[in-house]
């Protein structure tokens, strides 16, 4: 499932392609049909992306809600449009990019108030605009005065928007913190070393419009050479590049965490 720099990634990509063009907005799969002619053929302005949902604003105030979900996906074209392959559920058609999309979990046309119902459960967004301070005191507030385990709590997409499975393995296994320790046990300056760590995370993320974890001494090639899990220090590894023993995976909150439990030992960081 793409994480929140994936969804930042494509707004700024999208917005490039199409900003201030009519866009044809059609769903050859037909279950999209009936919403995108509620835009189609109107100005698009802007791709705003708040944790992992994005928003296609369009000049009558209407916008498309999309939701990737685990299978949703993105595939772009040069003009003129090819036919679709599989399920496309949007197509958006402008003079030079064609943009399919097949497989999303939440692909809709809603107005400015539904936008503000789906943005209003969610917690931050370390990358979305914004004062960075502000952003630190909700999450951390929330964070302290759960018992859950800081595992579940970052998944938590009410707590934090965007930090999926990867950006959680990778952040516990750079801060060396056990994932199972409950927010009520996170000092303070803890939260502060994985607040900074991710944000970090998540901009080089941007950056590459992938995770990459590793340095390139680590990996021993340029950054944006790597591929697949030559990107990652812990997730989808099976052996600790710390203390060479196996990686291992715990399910928290429903999703499995790879970790190193020798490594990861610490309730405090810092
Ligand atoms: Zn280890």
């Amino acid at each position: 499932m793409p994480e929140g720099h994936k969804t930042h990634f494509y707004a700024r990509e999208h917005t490039g392609w199409f900003s201030g063009q009519p866009l044809r907005v059609t769903s050859p799969q037909g279950r999209f049909r009936r919403d995108a002619r509620k835009v189609s053929g109107i100005v698009f302005d802007h791709c705003e992306a708040v944790g992992k949902h994005l928003f296609y604003h369009f000049e009558n105030d209407r916008m498309i809600h999309v939701h990737l979900g685990r299978y949703g996906k993105y595939r772009a074209h040069d003009a003129p449009p090819p036919p679709a392959v599989g399920l496309v559920r949007m197509r958006l058609v402008g003079p030079a990019k064609t943009l399919d999309l097949n497989g999303p979990t939440t692909c809709r046309v809603i107005d400015r108030q539904t936008r503000e119902e789906v943005v209003g459960k969610l917690g931050p967004d370390p990358l979305a605009g914004g004062s960075s301070a502000r952003k630190k005191a909700m999450v951390w507030e929330k964070i302290r005065s759960s018992k859950k385990p800081i595992g579940a709590l970052l998944l938590d997409q009410s707590v934090i928007a965007g930090v999926g499975n990867i950006f959680r393995a990778e952040l516990f296994f750079e801060t060396l913190l056990d994932p199972r320790t409950a927010g009520t046990a996170i000092d303070e300056v803890t939260f502060d070393v994985l607040w900074q760590s991710l944000i970090k995370m998540m901009r080089k993320g941007l950056k590459y419009g992938k995770i990459v974890t590793v340095t390139a001494k680590e990996a021993g090639a340029p950054l944006s050479k790597l591929e697949g899990r030559d990107r990652f220090r812990v997730y989808g590894k099976a052996t600790c590049p710390r203390c060479q023993h196996s990686i291992e995976t715990i399910e928290i909150a429903a999703r499995n965490l790879y970790w190193c439990p020798r490594c990861q030992a610490n309730t405090t960081v810092g």
